[in-house]
């Protein structure tokens, strides 16, 4: 009897011992299901809010370079008077304005007063509310620029963006620009194009000088540095050997202060040096009325 009993029992506690194990074994599983899915889900949670803070973030600090970049856009062009006439991209703008706020930024550092960059601007190229410096988008697709007077500053169209250097190339083409607007403000107060004419000058008696002049095998100019900081179209933008192109590259080369690091370089600076200063000044005494 007693092995009877202790058979039954034996077997009770097997099967107890099997359904205990069993529900053991199925609380685990549930157990690391359920902690597998929370992990998920609290994965999915952090991950989520992870990727909201940071493109919240990334779009916050976006948009407060975007705004501020637009801002300070907005304000050079409101402060040097520039009005943009065609259909410029805003990208385009931007390099307009950069290039016009270094030449701005030149000419400040060389008057002999305390204007800010715009006064300097405005003072030198004779602009106030009525007569603007207007810039024109000509929109032919053709990589150049046009300068109409000192007033009028036009592009064709500017070096496409995904070719190298191309920002830099576009935003040296406009300052050319407004080395010939320079050279024509010069002339409505002077009455003539005195840069052109003094280099010329300089050019004929100083054998030294550098000058472009058309190679007379080729008939054209050759692609080398002449002084310059770099050859064409970084630091050169015109291929034309007239004093009046070799002028308006100088003119580039004396906003950012950038030259050829050899005697020809150093030629072309000093000539800039020496004269920039007293036009600079000139030009700022017969300023127009409403300018600052
Ligand atoms: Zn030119």
């Amino acid at each position: 009897m007693d092995l009877l009993i202790n058979i039954i029992v034996c077997v009770k506690d097997s099967v107890a011992i099997t359904a205990a194990t069993r529900l053991i074994r199925i609380i685990q599983i549930k157990y690391w299901q359920f902690m597998r899915g929370l992990g998920k889900n609290r994965y999915k949670v952090c991950s989520l809010v992870f990727v909201v803070v940071l493109l919240f973030s990334g779009f916050l600090r976006l948009g407060i370079s975007d705004g501020l970049d637009t801002l300070r856009y907005e304000r050079i062009s409101r402060e040097c008077r520039l009005v943009f006439v065609g259909n410029w991209q805003y990208q385009e703008k931007q390099i307009a304005i950069d290039g016009i706020e270094q030449i701005a930024r030149k000419l400040a550092n060389t008057t002999t007063k305390r204007d800010t960059p715009c006064e300097a601007f405005r003072n030198v190229f004779g602009i106030n509310t009525k007569e603007p410096m207007q810039l024109h988008h000509l929109k032919t697709g053709d990589v150049g620029g046009k300068c109409f007077s000192s007033h009028v500053v036009g592009i064709f169209g500017l070096f496409p963006l995904y070719k190298p250097m191309a920002k830099t190339k576009s935003e040296h083409l406009i300052v050319h620009e407004f080395g010939h607007a320079f050279e024509a403000r010069l002339e409505d107060v002077m009455g003539t194009k005195i840069p052109r004419n003094l280099l010329l000058k300089v050019q004929y008696h100083n054998p030294n000088f550098p000058d472009r002049i058309l190679d007379p095998e080729t008939g054209i100019v050759p692609n080398k540095d002449y002084g310059f900081a770099g050859v064409r179209w970084l630091w050169q933008l015109s291929a034309d050997p007239s004093p009046g192109e070799e002028f308006a590259d100088m003119f580039l080369g004396w906003a950012y202060d950038a030259w050829a690091d050899n005697p020809a370089g150093r030629l072309r600076s000093d000539f800039m040096d020496a004269h920039m200063p007293d036009w600079i000044n000139y030009l700022d005494i017969h300023r127009v009325k409403g300018a600052s």
